[in-house]
This record gives C-alpha cells, sequence and structure tokens, in this order.
C-alpha cells in the first residue's frame, strides 16, 4: 500500500499515521521526523534545515526531495505511508514523476480537514515522547501517568510564532496541492475532528471506497 495523509500541521497526520503503520506493517515517512533525526544527528542536512524549521518555513525542495528519494528507495518503493510530504506543487511534482518511473503509483490520499482555531489548540499542547515517537495531547490524549516527565518534549515549533508562521505556509504553497491530487491520484477528504479512533474509521472507510490495494484483509 502507498499512501499519502495530507492536510494542514496539527491536523492529526502522525497520530493517524501511527495506527495505519500498524493496521497495514507500512514504513512510516515523515519528513518532519526525518529532518528532526538528522537534526539531533548533526548531519549536514539536519544543520541546513534548522534554521527553517525554527522559523516555521519549508526547507528547500531540492534538500527534502533528496532525502524522500533515498528513504523511498530503501524500502523498494512500496508498503509506506507519506506524512508531510509533499508540501509544495514542486515537490508533488517531483514525487508524482518519480512514482510514474518506478512505476509504483499511489493508492489513496486521504487530506484531514481541521479548523485553524482547533489547530493552535492542538500544537500549542502536543508533546511527544522522546523515546517511543509517541504523539500526546496534554488535554486531548494525555500521555501515562507513569511516564516520567523528561521524556516528554514540547517541540520548539510549537510555539505561537511558529505555528502561526506553518498555518500561513501551509495556506499559501501546500493547500493548492489538494486540486493536483483530485487530479492525479485517488484522492478523498474527510473530517479531521473528532475522537482519534472515530478519525480512523474515516480513513479506513475512505480507503475502501477508494479500493485501496490491501485493504480486503482487514474488516
Ligand atoms: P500532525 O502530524 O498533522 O502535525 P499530530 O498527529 O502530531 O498532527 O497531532 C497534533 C496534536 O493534536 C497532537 O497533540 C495530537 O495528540 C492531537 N490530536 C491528534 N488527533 C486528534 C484528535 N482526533 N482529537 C484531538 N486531538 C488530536
Ligand atoms: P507538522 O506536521 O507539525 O507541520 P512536521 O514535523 O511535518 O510538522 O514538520 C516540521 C518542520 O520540518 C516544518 O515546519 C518544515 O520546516 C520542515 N519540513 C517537514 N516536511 C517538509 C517538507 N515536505 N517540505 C519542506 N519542509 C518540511
Amino acid at each position: 500500500m502507498r499512501l499519502i495523509l495530507f492536510g494542514p500541521p496539527g491536523a492529526g497526520k502522525g497520530t493517524q499515521a501511527r495506527q495505519l503503520v500498524e493496521r497495514f506493517h507500512l514504513k512510516q515517512i515523515s519528513t518532519g521526523d526525518l529532518f528532526r533525526a538528522a537534526l539531533r544527528d548533526e548531519t549536514p542536512v539536519g544543520l541546513e534545515a534548522k534554521g527553517y524549521m525554527d522559523r516555521g518555513e519549508l526547507v528547500p525542495d531540492s534538500v527534502v526531495n533528496k532525502m524522500v528519494e533515498e528513504a523511498l528507495g530503501a524500502i523498494g518503493n512500496d508498503h509506506y505511508i507519506l506524512d508531510g510530504f509533499p508540501r509544495t506543487t514542486e515537490q508533488a511534482r517531483w514525487l508524482l514523476g518519480y512514482l510514474d518511473e518506478h512505476d509504483a503509483p499511489l493508492d489513496a490520499v486521504i487530506s484531514l480537514k481541521v479548523d485553524p482555531e482547533l489547530i493552535v489548540q492542538r500544537l500549542s499542547r502536543r508533546r511527544t515522547d522522546k523515546e517511543t515517537g509517541a504523539i500526546y495531547h496534554l488535554d486531548f490524549n494525555p500521555p501515562p501517568a507513569d511516564l516520567p516527565a523528561d521524556r516528554l518534549v514540547h517541540r520548539s515549533d510549537d510555539q505561537p510564532d511558529a505555528i502561526r508562521t506553518r498555518l500561513g505556509v501551509y495556506e499559501a504553497d501546500t493547500r493548492p496541492l489538494a486540486a493536483i491530487f483530485e487530479q492525479e491520484a485517488r484522492f478523498a477528504e474527510i473530517d479531521g475532528v473528532g475522537e482519534i479512533d472515530e478519525v480512523q474509521g474515516r480513513i479506513m472507510d475512505a480507503l475502501r471506497t477508494l479500493g485501496a490495494r490491501g485493504i480486503e484483509a482487514t474488516s
């Protein structure tokens, strides 16, 4: 199965991707996670990305595309879920060309719709377990009481200024991709508001309706 989860920052892409990964045995390719790992390891890509990430701006397309090409190649271009990529028209065009070249079409692009006010609430209280990558929310999806507090990370770009910048960048550069996907892929937009499991149910329904490969095996 080859999937893309699309939507604004804080829509719940990472949260939903983690459930889909378990269910369908997929590899999650999150460009944000790859950049944060590169930054931790102080690689040239990580150091180049840092300033853009701190400000909430996009890392240049050439850097992102190259990283995704390596990640896709490493897993034979199948059984993955892309989260946070593509985010610009150039990234989308590059990806569609790459998949075409490798005769590896997408099974589905699922777009999660969430209003900006709710996004700010979600991002400002998001916390991540730095050891497992699990995503929590202090009110909506609280971490287990016995999780040591020093494992919970508040991302430096989940601050009001960077959140505002990211939402602006989403509107200007990323939202327009929905039209490309609508035309070039099996595309569905679903409501991203509601309990996490409810949203997962809507994604499953959309995958069934779109006839994504591998969906038959699940109930
Ligand atoms: P994205 O990957 O799209 O940026 P995340 O999956 O990291 O989004 O979710 C952003 C925040 O919203 C996290 O704190 C997460 O726990 C919370 N969240 C995700 N899905 C829901 C939901 N359906 N209802 C309430 N909060 C949610
Ligand atoms: P969120 O899902 O909360 O928006 P991500 O973890 O996906 O955050 O991304 C964090 C940051 O990493 C972005 O603000 C941006 O600087 C960089 N980044 C991630 N994915 C891309 C991409 N596809 N293109 C450009 N920059 C990206």
